[in-house]
């Protein structure tokens, strides 16, 4: 960003200024002046236009103005989360002085600043700069090599998953192939990596694709031993063997995130979760573009609404939203926590009395583990505080209630005790101590209830009465002076003060109140005295008000001490909570819809009956249509393990490859499922290829990106895998996409022998039903109706007798004059094949033969076709008069 400047010929504070901003050139610079953050040079520039603020300027820098924009230290929040949210980084820096100190050392010395924090997407724990439903996800990646080549395959990866707001720890795996997939079941906010990663060409890509900033970091200051040292200090320990075994990879990827949140926190320690350790293939594998095209979390245009998340969130709290958004990012690979999953929400559905007071409960705890990291930063406030108190209340009060009831399944009884594991004596002394109602920040003071320290209550009491003694001051001097309007008021520069109208003012300088009214300030019509008396007063008070609020300061640091003596057990009891709401969230949700328990094994089967799709099926439901539901068999026990799909846009088969992948992820989330039966053999990798969608945006052809994401499947799906594909070659000529295709199904179904949905428009395909043993073909039926097409949405066994696509053409409205040409084209093609028996059978493609077919506007060939051509393109009813003149003359000219 910014050139370094010269600090040459600058006013010390610029200096100071110019010095500082040039330790941190990748960030913004919020430069504390009194009560604003201040911005400068192009700093200044890129903040008015990124806030809409105004640019001003502020003295000379080498004959030039500085410009300068600023925001006011109260609402700072707000301006640095609109920066954040446009990727930018903001360092803040503090006076970390008094400034009386500084004047003591000269009169033309600056006050001490120093940067107390990097404010970066991945690092914020204010809860408005966070959305409560969304982890905050800082990414470290270190890597190994394992092979002796230099290819992905020769390496390992480790990956640090790091929620400062929530304390999370996760660390993982994985080899280089996979790299891609893990870090998007992440979705990140920010990427930190070694500069040696950074720029591994083979790697260049996928920095550049993901929509995270990567920040690299110096190699040097990731050695493996500081990596270590530094995993040891954050946790207190002398050796890491507690935590598990961890590779070498995960260690330098642990080291990396560390070092950057110390670079970020600057002196503050964050309390963070001891690191969990994710074991290889525990999560369903799901690449960045499946992802994406199933719109597991996000749709394809980026929001939330309109997602299979969204569409299934029955959460009541934030900790349960965010967690229930992590489950979906990696379904399970265990068939036995599935199991357990299903066992918990299964119980929940049952017991309908039992679920509603869980999540009433639940709806009114607030969100621990924020509330908890923000305290470890020391960045917390009374309110963080009775989060806490009232949260461990919820958890007492759930514990209980579980502890109640008798057959709860495995999960359910966990949890049970999870939820107790902070000593109940914290929560009592919150409650004691804890005011009703509480300020923001803790230097407001008046947290603390009355009553619960003696000498805190004696303190304010002395303030209270001080006022009181003001009053009757002001009223003593207010009849002395014989002045109605004598006020005694308070600001910061003058402390109190006596004020009068400059008429009174001039009279008590001369008169009897000479002797106790100091003169301070003369205002345009008023004058401002002080006494003696007011100023012994005043020492009172604010003595009083500094002394409960010292009191009030200890008070707080002793809760949050106790607080976070005990952080490893609140922070699993929000984990409890989460854990609670979001299996209560599913049940709710199938008890509402009608879903139903998924059977997972670890066969290779997989069939559903009834599977609706749960995101078109509630927008139809909106407009009052019916979702038809459909079966879906590729257990390739009697019928085939791979279905091909053809038949007429719009028919459903987008819907149905998709409804049958999601299903799938539901099962493996733990929740019960859009379908009236479903039983699954355990799948390892989920894969997508659909739509040839909007890839022009990453600078690639379509099909390129197309042909890169189907390498990716034909190379990594095993029999465990579930593929779903949709209109593989469609970017391509019509011979190359065909033959493409067609190698592809036979792969899938003799290498990969997975199972696979095949959506195509190339209905030569549907021959290889006779000679793949486990292809079965299937088509969505359609009924006609004098011309037009109804779409039944309903898939039957067989192949599509036609495309429909004229009639589509017609429903998407295009103009009649254009259906009807292409009608006539159509059957003059259809009857030129049908009068050349012998031709390949690959000819049958519409695209192929359509460049054979009379262009609109030259004469063909056959006069006696072309003027029929012409005559059945003409619709008598839609010509404005000048264009039936054209086709009069159009008829003449196909004589
Ligand atoms: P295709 O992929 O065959 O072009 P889509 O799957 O995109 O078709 O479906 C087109 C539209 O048809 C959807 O937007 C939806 O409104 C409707 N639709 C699809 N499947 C069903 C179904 N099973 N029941 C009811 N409507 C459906």
């Amino acid at each position: 960003s910014a050139a370094v400047l010269d600090t040459a010929g600058a006013t010390p504070m610029m200096a100071q200024y110019i010095e500082i901003k040039a330790a941190n050139t990748d960030c913004l610079l919020f430069y504390r002046m009194g009560d604003f953050y201040e911005l400068f040079f192009e700093d200044a520039e890129i903040a008015s236009r990124a806030l809409g603020i105004v640019l001003t300027k502020r003295g000379k820098h080498g004959g030039a103005d500085i410009p300068m924009c600023g925001v006011p230290v109260e609402r700072a929040d707000d301006y640095l989360s609109r920066l954040i949210a446009l990727g930018h980084r903001v360092a803040v820096c503090a006076q970390t002085e008094d400034p009386a100190e500084a004047k003591k050392r000269g009169p033309k010395s600056v006050v001490r600043r120093e940067v107390v924090r990097l404010v970066t997407p991945g690092t914020i724990t204010e809860d408005r700069l966070l959305d409560p439903a969304r982890a905050n996800i800082l990414l470290a990646i270190g890597r190994i090599r394992i092979g002796a080549g230099k290819t992905e395959a020769d390496q390992v990866y480790g990956l640090a998953a790091l929620d400062i707001s929530t304390g999370r720890f996760a660390l993982s795996e994985v080899p280089g192939p996979e790299l891609a997939s893990a870090i998007a079941r992440h979705e990140p906010r920010e990427i930190v990596l070694s500069e040696t990663i950074h720029a591994d060409p083979a790697l260049a890509r996928l920095w550049r694709e993901i929509p995270a900033p990567v920040t690299p970091l110096a190699q040097a200051e990731l050695e493996p031993a500081a990596a270590e040292r530094r995993i040891k200090a954050q946790f207190g320990v002398s050796t890491l063997d507690g935590f598990g075994q961890f590779g070498r990879a995960e260690i330098a990827a642990a080291g990396a995130a560390l070092l950057y949140i110390e670079r970020t926190q600057i002196g503050v320690r964050p309390t963070l979760s001891p690191p969990v350790r994710e074991a290889s293939g525990a999560t369903l594998a799901i690449d960045a573009s499946t992802r994406a095209n199933l719109e597991l979390t996000r749709t394809l245009s980026g929001e939330r609404r309109g997602s299979l998340l969204d569409a299934i969130d029955r959460t009541v709290s934030a900790s349960g939203a965010r967690l229930l958004a992590e489950h979906l990012a990696g379904p399970l690979t265990n068939l036995d926590a599935i199991r357990r999953r299903h066992a918990a929400v299964a119980w929940l559905a049952e017991q309908g009395v039992s679920r509603k007071a869980f999540r009433e409960i639940l709806a009114r705890a607030p969100d621990l583990a924020r509330a908890l990291s923000r305290l470890g930063l020391g960045r917390g406030g009374p309110r963080d505080l009775a989060a806490l108190r009232d949260g461990l209340d919820a958890a007492q009060a759930l514990a209980s209630h579980l502890a109640a009831l008798d057959a709860l399944p495995d999960d359910l009884a966990t949890l049970g005790k999870r939820l107790k594991k902070v000593d109940a004596a914290l929560v009592a002394h919150l409650r004691a101590a804890l005011a009703d109602d509480l300020p923001l920040k803790r230097t407001d003071g008046g947290f603390v209830r009355e009553g619960y320290s003696p000498e805190i209550d004696e303190c304010r009491l002395l303030g209270q009465d001080s006022r009181k003694v003001i009053a009757a001051l002001q009223a003593r001097y207010a009849e002395e002076t014989a002045c109605r309007t004598l006020r005694i008021k308070h600001n910061n520069m003058l402390g109190y003060y006596i004020e009068v109208p400059q008429a009174v003012g001039e009279t008590c300088l001369k008169g009897v109140m000479r002797e106790t009214f100091i003169h301070r300030q003369t205002m345009v019509d008023a004058m401002r005295f002080t006494s003696v008396e007011l100023g012994d007063l005043e020492g009172r008070i604010s003595g009083a008000t500094d002394r409960a609020l010292a009191l009030e300061t200890a008070v707080f640091d002793g809760l949050c001490g106790e607080v976070l003596a005990q952080a490893a057990a609140i922070a699993e009891v929000a984990d409890a909570l989460a854990a609670l709401d979001v299996a209560a969230s599913h049940a709710d949700l199938a008890v509402e819809r009608d879903w139903r328990r998924p059977v997972v094994d670890d066969g290779y089967g997989f069939t559903v009956t009834g599977g609706r799709h749960p995101v078109v099926e509630a927008a139809l439901r909106l407009s009052g249509e019916p979702f038809i539901a459909n079966d879906c068999d590729l257990s390739g026990e009697g019928r085939g393990r791979i279905r091909l799909i053809t038949g007429p846009n719009m028919g459903g088969k987008s819907t149905f490859l998709r409804q049958n992948a999601l299903i799938a992820v539901l099962a493996q989330i733990g929740a019960f499922v859009p379908a009236a039966s479903a039983r699954l053999g355990l799948v390892d990798r989920l894969f997508s290829r659909v739509g040839a969608a909007d890839d022009l945006a990453r600078g690639q052809s379509t099909f390129m990106v197309e042909m890169v994401e189907t390498a990716a499947i034909l190379n990594q799906a095993t029999r465990r895998s579930l593929v779903i594909l949709d209109e593989i070659g469609r970017g391509t000529a019509t011979f190359d996409g065909l033959s493409i295709a067609w190698a592809c199904l036979e792969h899938l179904h003799e290498k990969n022998a997975c199972r696979a949905l095949f959506a195509t428009h190339f209905h030569e395909l549907t021959a290889l039903g006779e000679r793949l043993s486990h292809l079965d073909n299937a088509t969505l039926k359609v009924a006609e109706h004098k011309g037009t097409v109804v779409f039944l949405h309903e898939v039957v066994p067989g192949v599509a007798d036609r495309s429909y696509g004229l009639q589509v053409a017609r429903l998407a409205g295009l103009p009649p004059g254009v259906i009807a040409r292409a009608g006539a084209i159509l059957k003059n093609l259809e009857k030129s094949e049908r009068d050349r028996p012998n031709r390949p059978r690959i000819d049958d493609l519409p695209l192929f033969a359509a460049l054979s077919a009379p262009p609109m506007e030259e004469t063909p060939p056959d006069r006696e076709d072309g003027l029929r051509l012409v005559l059945d393109g003409i619709d008598p009813d839609t010509l404005t008069p000048r264009e039936a003149l054209d086709a009069l003359y159009r008829l003449k000219a196909a004589r």
